[in-house]
């Protein structure tokens, strides 16, 4: 039922090929991205430093920052478990690619021995990994931290970043292509007043700091109390906590909270979605209802997002999902009923296709044309 909802709202858009677009979207892209983090080191000595620990990455040929590493599979995976072990989406997909279990990710458990073989399935049971316990299950429980299951074999293979010195010592950061290029689209400058609605985790506010080398005002806002002390954690770690104010806060009332009115050189809308663009696509559970609810919240940012902004300002709204209702129709939107303009950049973001929908001209990355996450970037002004 649900897979039918969301063929039906991807078949708006993708017609006859929504059926290859929905199995692309099951499978990983074949390049993993991470954004360098130029303030702390140059791409080159990155991408040196990872070679001299035998990780092999690639600069990305249109993004200067980017660099990306090689997704291996699919590859046929046998398990003789007689255990599952259910894991929350992100470590399915991280499980998917060869990465450890380890506790945080962990949902459901039943009783095993150290050495025995788990089946890890995501949250809808797909099977993701054949995993080896690390420990017993009696240990298990009583960690918070730590590892529980080594990858013995997965649908594909992907170097492990997260255990690479480059990024233990915040030299990259994990980041689709389309998210690093929704910074660019937002092109911060030095000295401006930069207001990101939805920052948390932290990934475009890091950006926005590296690209302004930290000269940015940037007020960094999200509802999420714990998120937002995860983003000043991460942003200490990559020692881009400059000039940013992080505040947990519900940033569709952020217009009468704070005394921000026409203040914002630029505004950043990066809302949650129904993701459907994510990859791999795990299953998704989502219901019509849902991304209708989903599409009016969002409109919620763009309204708050007008009275921040100064005459003459910048929006971007991203969003990692492929539905007209949350994209081209919530910039629709904004056009007819909160009066921005569209603004079109002078070449469309690298891997994107320049889309028009009522009016508006907005930037689609569409996993059929280009090997990417499904992203949708669009660029207003007041
Ligand atoms: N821009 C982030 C990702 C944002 S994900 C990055 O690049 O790393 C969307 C975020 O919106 C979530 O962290 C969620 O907590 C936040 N959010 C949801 N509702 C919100 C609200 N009403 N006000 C502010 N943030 C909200």
């Amino acid at each position: 039922m649900d897979s039918q909802i969301i063929a039906l709202e991807l078949m708006k858009i993708y017609g006859s090929s929504t059926s290859s677009l929905v199995r692309r979207l099951e499978t990983p892209p074949k390049r993993l991205y991470a954004r360098v983090n130029t303030l702390r080191a140059t791409r080159e000595e990155v991408l040196e430093s990872l070679l001299r620990e035998g990780v092999e990455a690639h600069p990305d040929d249109s993004i200067s920052d980017a660099v990306y590493f090689e997704v291996q599979g699919p590859f046929k995976f046998e398990c003789n478990a007689s255990k599952a072990i259910v894991v929350d989406k992100k470590t399915a997909v991280s499980l998917m690619l060869g990465a450890n279990l380890y506790r945080p990710g962990v949902i459901k458990i039943t009783s095993f021995e150290r050495g025995e073989l788990l089946l890890a399935v995501s949250e809808n049971y797909i099977p993701v990994a054949c995993l080896e316990a690390a420990l017993t299950h009696k240990e298990a429980m009583s960690l918070r931290k730590g590892l529980i299951g080594i990858n013995r074999g997965s649908p594909y293979r992907a170097p492990r970043i997260a255990e690479t010195k480059a990024y233990i010592s915040g030299l990259i950061y994990s980041q689709s292509a389309p998210s690093i290029l929704t910074s660019y689209a937002l092109d911060p400058r030095k000295d401006e007043l930069v207001v990101d609605m939805n920052a948390a985790p932290g990934g475009k506010t890091g950006h926005v700091v590296q690209l302004t080398s930290g000269r940015a005002r940037v007020v960094a806002v999200d509802r999420n109390e714990r998120k937002i002390e995860a983003l000043t954690t991460t942003l200490l770690h990559l020692g881009l906590y400059l000039n940013v104010l992080p505040l947990s806060m519900d940033s569709r009332y952020i217009h009468l909270d704070l005394n921000l009115h026409e203040k914002a050189d630029k505004v950043l809308i990066d809302p949650p979605c129904s993701n459907l663009g994510v990859r791999p696509l795990l299953g998704a559970k989502r219901t019509l209802s849902s991304v209708t609810s989903l599409a009016k919240y969002q409109r919620q940012f763009l309204k708050a997002a007008w009275h921040v902004l100064k005459p003459g300002g910048r929006l971007v709204y991203s969003t990692c999902t492929l539905t007209l209702s949350e994209n081209e129709e919530n910039i629709a939107y904004a056009v007819e009923y909160l009066g921005f303009s569209v603004a079109e950049l002078e070449s469309p973001p690298p891997y994107s296709d320049k889309v028009s929908y009522r009016g508006v001209t907005a930037y689609r990355f569409s996993p059929l044309l280009a090997d990417m996450p499904g992203y949708f970037i669009a660029v207003l002004t007041k």
